[in-house]
C-alpha cells in the first residue's frame, strides 16, 4: 500500500504527519477557503484529466482577495502544487482533490497571514445516476446573504449554513436540502447548484441569489447553449415553482448531475430521474473524461498526454 501524500505549501508530507497549529485563525475562526475539484481517469489514454482546474484556482484567489489574505499565490504556483501531489500519489482512478488556503500561525481574528496552501487527494469510485438521485426538503434555514457571509466565497465557515440545512434534511429522512434566500426564492443546495426544467425551459437562479459561482453550473449552461440550441434562463425561482417542474437536478463538482425526484414529499415530474438530466449527464460525462474531445482547455492532463 503506497503512502498517501498531501502537499503543505509545496512540500510532500505523509497525510498522517500533516498538521496545523491548534491556535491558528483557520481553526479558531474559520479563516479558511477551499476548493473541491475532480479528476477523471481515461483508461483508453492512460491519462487522468483534472476538470477546469484553472477556474477553481481563480475562484480560490478571488476568495483570498475578499478575505484580505496577505499573500495570494499565482495560478501557476497553485497548479504546480495540485499536479505534484496527484503524481506523488500515482492515482490511476477518478479522484477528488481538496485544495485549501488558510491562515496559520498563532494569530487572532484579524490575522491576514501567514497563509498556507494544502492539497490532498482521494480516490473516488465512479457513481451511477441511481447513486446520485436524491430526495430533498426545503430547509427552514435561510441561505446566507451576500452582505453578511458571501456565498460567492468558498469559505469553510459558510458551510455551517449548508451543514445546518443538510442535517435538518437528513434528520427528517431526506437526502439533501434546498435553501431559500432571505426573501424566499430558491438559492441552491448544501453543496450544489439547482437547475429546473419547467414548460420545457431550463432555468437556474442567478449568481445574485446567494449561490456559489459554480464551475459546473457554468459548464452545464455552456453545454445547453451549444448542444440543445437554447440558453438556460438565469432568473429568480419561486419555491412553489419547483414542485411544478418537469425536472429538477443538482450540479456541482461532487454532485456532478444529480436528479432530484421529490421535494418535501411531492414528486417532481414522474418521480423518476428525467430525460433532460440524463442527457446533461451524458454530455458532461464525455467532457470530463475526455471521451468527447470538445473543450480540450477544460481538461488538464496530469501525466503529460495532450488534452483530447
Ligand atoms: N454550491 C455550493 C454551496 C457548493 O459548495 C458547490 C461545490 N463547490 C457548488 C455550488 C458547485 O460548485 P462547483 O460546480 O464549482 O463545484
Amino acid at each position: 500500500m503506497p503512502s498517501t501524500y498531501v502537499s503543505m505549501d509545496g512540500a510532500l508530507v505523509a497525510e498522517s504527519d500533516a498538521t496545523i497549529h491548534v491556535s491558528s485563525p483557520a481553526l479558531r475562526f474559520g479563516a479558511h477557503l477551499f476548493e473541491g475539484i475532480r479528476g477523471y481517469w481515461n483508461s483508453e489514454l492512460g491519462e487522468l484529466f483534472v476538470f477546469r482546474l484553472d477556474e477553481h484556482l481563480e475562484r480560490l484567489r478571488q476568495g483570498m482577495k475578499v478575505m484580505r489574505y496577505e499573500r495570494i499565490p499565482a495560478v501557476d504556483e497553485l497548479r504546480t502544487q495540485v499536479l505534484d501531489v496527484i503524481r506523488a500519489n500515482e492515482h490511476d482512478t477518478d479522484i477528488g482533490i481538496r485544495l485549501s488556503a488558510y491562515v496559520v500561525g498563532r494569530g487572532f481574528i484579524d490575522a491576514a497571514g501567514p497563509i498556507s496552501i494544502m492539497c490532498a487527494t482521494d480516490a473516488t469510485p465512479a457513481r451511477t445516476v441511481a447513486d446520485r438521485t436524491t430526495t430533498t426538503m426545503v430547509t427552514s434555514w435561510q441561505r446566507i446573504s451576500d452582505h453578511a457571509m458571501p456565498a460567492r466565497l468558498k469559505c469553510a465557515a459558510n458551510y455551517q449554513n449548508s451543514r445546518l440545512g443538510l442535517m435538518q434534511a437528513r434528520a427528517a429522512g431526506y437526502d439533501e436540502a434546498i435553501f431559500l434566500t432571505p426573501d424566499g426564492k430558491v438559492a441552491e443546495g448544501a453543496g450544489a447548484c439547482v437547475f429546473m426544467i419547467r414548460n420545457g425551459v431550463p432555468s437556474t437562479p442567478p449568481t445574485s441569489a446567494g449561490i456559489l459561482e459554480s464551475v459546473t453550473r457554468d459548464t452545464v449552461m455552456q453545454l445547453f447553449a451549444e448542444r440543445a440550441g437554447h440558453a438556460v434562463v438565469e432568473r429568480t425561482i419561486d419555491r412553489s415553482e419547483i414542485y411544478l417542474a418537469e425536472e429538477l437536478f443538482f450540479c456541482g463538482s461532487t454532485y456532478e448531475v444529480s436528479p432530484i425526484v421529490a421535494v418535501d414529499g411531492i414528486a417532481i415530474g414522474t418521480g423518476e430521474p428525467g430525460p433532460v438530466a440524463a442527457e446533461v449527464w451524458a454530455w458532461y460525462e464525455g467532457i470530463i473524461r475526455g471521451t468527447d474531445s470538445s473543450h480540450p482547455a477544460w481538461r488538464t492532463p496530469v501525466y503529460g498526454h495532450q488534452p483530447v
